[in-house]
């Protein structure tokens, strides 16, 4: 403190004694030192003095009247500036306890009495340079706090040897917390990081402590209330005499600011303004890091650009504010409707809602990852071309918009971006031109068949209660008698506008779907009345097989409906015969036996269908409670042509007899496969060589026959 550092003037002395004549003694010693003096006479002067004054050094002398050296310097100590200056007890009393007494009020120094006045000038000057240069520390300290108070600069230390690590009063309110609570350690400053960050600057650290190495990190301060800061490190290690680390300095700044603008002209370069949505340039990006993956993992990509129909007339009419609000909520429904396809767009909420982009002008570009079928690219263009349907509530406005998609797959149409785009271009305005409002696939092929599998899709839903499901029934031989033993019940779907479609075709779907369940408690019931109805006519020996399929097999309900049937119809159970696939016998074992016991255990036979198809080991056939292996007619249709198939043909005879088995051959068409059939040992035969699938109606002939087999038709 002091005027004389500022004001260039001499430094000032207050002197305070009671005695006057010490007063100007000292004062004639203190000016031969080029020092400006001020006098006091008591204590209560000499704190006056010291608050208007303002000395750079105070001599004091212990007794005087009234308030005496010790009071004084204690109440000096507690004014403004006090607390620095250095003050000199001049005690009269050369003992121990009062130069005690002096130190606890605060003195810097005594000088007892008598004053020896030559040793008082040396001690004075020498306190007073001290002060300066405390001084001047004390104001670049404080230059340097300001300093890094404004550029939120903080510095710190690590001491190796003590483990001790210093903060400046700057780096606590980086990390917001109280410097009198909280005592850093590297522990405690690895907690406050973001949990990501951790890792790094334990690493950086470590090399600095270890190998001495310098660093610069950004890095992510997790503040009590929970938000982040950021703040960019630096720091270095201070080498010791023995040419290892000794300290690890550094400095941490908040550039939280910086952070922010960068993300901001981030998202101004990245992201559409009106919308959030990516635009092009970010979207370009991601497509491509998605087409690397593809292309590696042979996976199948679907690029939808949608343009929305007479926009421009909106924008012309309401006016650009409404269109501004109709894209921004056109956005907002393209974004919902890809984020709720995830079996789609497998992975986070991101990933989805950066599949939407926003090309510019009413044009949107959306990218399907992971599509299986083109198919799954027609769902979402439906759903997006639906969701639209709703109209738009702009106030006041009630807006209604169509959009127009264009479809383009990875890697059919195309094996980069250009091309994809390009190509979903075309397919869009392929959209517009018939009839805007729906969306077209770049191939044509791929229009048809997705056009087909969805309406499928719809249609078969209402299959059911439009009665458009129908049962033909195949007769089942015994080649040695003649005689016609069963049917196998097979689907058709007579569909009105398509015309007879094939179980093939609709069957996976209706699994998919799971519509395969009451589907295929129809197909029982249906089959189930009538084989019930034979029997009534009298033909009391027919069987009747039905196919269940894997899913219908899985989900709980076959057995009770089963029963529900039966116990209907009064069918006797031991005429149906259950065929299932060899991988609905090969998955889940121990529940799969289960149910199959219990079939069987309430009369109906188990048969394997498409035996030898299933790659399955033959071992399973000795533990599952089964009745009759069909042989699949891809075996049967070589027979004749093919060794490798008469021998597959062979074994599996072998092996049904063997495990006493019944075994029947399917697909069975020209009279020689069913000489090779009958040679090896099959007796129980099945195809177009004895009768074709046929409505009920049609089995006339062998019923009339009384189920001898009539020669087929030619
Ligand atoms: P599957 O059970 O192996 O049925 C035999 C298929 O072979 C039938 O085809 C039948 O029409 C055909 N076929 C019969 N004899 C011959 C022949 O001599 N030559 C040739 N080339 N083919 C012959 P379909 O009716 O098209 O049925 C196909 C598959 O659809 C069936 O194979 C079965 O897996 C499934 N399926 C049919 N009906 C149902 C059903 O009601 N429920 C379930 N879950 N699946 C069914
Ligand atoms: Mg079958
Ligand atoms: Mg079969």
């Amino acid at each position: 403190m002091g005027d004389a550092g500022q004001t260039g003037e001499s430094p000032l002395v207050l002197v305070a004694d009671d005695d006057g004549f010490l007063r100007t003694l000292v004062r004639e010693a203190m000016t031969a030192e080029d020092l400006r003096v001020v006098e006091a006479e008591n204590g209560m002067q000499a704190i006056a003095a010291f608050s208007s004054h303002n000395p750079d050094l105070v001599l004091l002398d212990v007794t005087m009247p009234g308030m005496d050296g010790f009071e004084a310097c204690a109440a000096l100590r507690a004014l403004p500036g006090g607390e620095l200056t250095p003050v000199v007890m001049l005690t009269g009393l050369d003992d121990p306890d009062s130069v005690r007494k002096a130190y606890e009020a605060g003195a810097t120094d005594f000088a007892s009495k008598p004053i020896n006045l030559l040793i008082l000038r040396h001690r004075v000057r020498y306190l007073l340079r001290a002060k300066q240069a405390f001084d001047e520390l004390r104001q670049s300290e404080a230059r340097l706090a300001s300093a890094q108070r404004i550029v939120r600069l903080g510095n710190w230390e690590w001491n190796l040897a003590t483990d001790r690590w210093l903060w400046s009063a700057q780096m606590f309110s980086l990390f917001g917390v109280d410097p009198a609570a909280f005592e850093p350690t590297q522990t405690r400053t690895l907690e406050r990081l973001h949990p990501e960050d951790r890792e790094p600057v334990l690493r950086a650290l470590e090399e600095a402590r270890d190998k001495g190495k310098s660093y610069s990190l950004d890095v992510r301060i997790l503040l009590p209330n929970g938000s982040t800061r950021f703040v960019h490190e630096e720091a270095e290690a201070v080498i010791g005499r023995d040419g290892r680390a000794a300290r690890v300095t550094g400095t941490t700044q908040d550039i939280s600011e910086r952070k922010k603008t960068e993300s901001q002209i981030r998202f101004l370069a990245f992201y559409d303004g009106l919308t959030l949505l990516p635009n092009r340039l970010l979207f370009v990006e991601r497509f491509n890091l998605a087409l690397s993956a593809a292309r590696r993992q042979k996976g199948k990509l679907a690029l939808l650009f949608l343009d929305l129909d007479r926009f421009k007339r909106i924008n012309d009419t309401l006016g650009h504010s409404v269109g501004d609000r109709l894209l921004q909520g056109v956005g907002e429904r393209l974004r919902r409707c890809v984020r709720s396809s995830d079996t789609i767009t497998r992975g986070d909420n991101n990933r989805a809602d950066d599949s939407v982009a926003r090309l510019g002008g009413d044009e949107f570009i959306i990218s399907l990852m992971d599509v299986a079928h083109g198919e799954d690219a027609a769902k979402v263009a439906a759903r997006i071309l639906e969701s639209l349907a709703e109209p738009f509530k702009l106030d006041p406005h009630e807006v209604f918009v169509n959009a127009s998609i264009g479809i383009s797959l990875f890697p059919d149409d195309g094996r980069d971006l250009d091309t994809l785009l390009k190509n979903a271009d075309s397919a869009m305005y392929h959209a517009k031109e018939s009839g805007r409002g729906t969306y077209q696939f770049y191939s044509k092929s791929m229009n048809v068949a997705a056009v087909r599998r969805l309406s499928l899709e719809t249609r078969l839903r209402k299959a059911l209660e439009r009665n458009e499901l129908l049962l033909h029934y195949q007769p089942q031989i015994d080649i040695e008698s003649g005689a016609v033993i069963g049917a196998e019940a097979l689907i058709r779907w007579q569909q009105p506008e398509i015309g007879l479609v094939s179980p093939a075709e609709f069957i996976p779907l209706a699994e998919e779907t799971g519509m395969i369940v009451p589907i295929g408690e129809w197909v029982l019931r249906t089959a189930c009345a009538q084989l019930k109805a034979w029997h009534d006519a009298g033909h009391t020996s027919l069987r009747m097989a039905m196919n269940i399929s894997g899913s219908q097999f899985r989900r709980q309900q076959l057995l009770p409906v089963l029963q529900q049937i039966l116990a209907g119809t009064g069918l006797d159970p031991r005429a149906l015969e259950l065929e299932i696939t060899e991988s609905i016998v090969m998955r889940g074992a121990d529940e799969t036996i289960n149910t199959l016991k219990e079939i069987r255990a309430m009369g109906p036979r188990i048969a394997i269908d498409d035996f030898g198809t299933g790659y399955s080991s033959l071992g399973y056939l000795k533990q599952f409670p089964i009745d009759v292996l069909k042989i699949d007619q891809s075996f049967v249709r070589g027979l004749a042509t093919d060794p490798a198939d008469a021998a597959i043909t062979g074994a599996i005879i072998t092996v049904a007899r063997g495990l006493n088995l019944s075994v029947i051959a399917e697909g069975v068409e020209t009279e020689e496969q069913r000489r090779l059939l009958q040679a090896g040992g099959c007796r129980l035969m099945q195809g177009f060589l004895f009768g074709r699938p046929v409505p009920a109606g049609e089995w006339g002939r062998w019923l009339e026959a009384g189920l001898r087999l009539t020669p087929p038709a030619a």
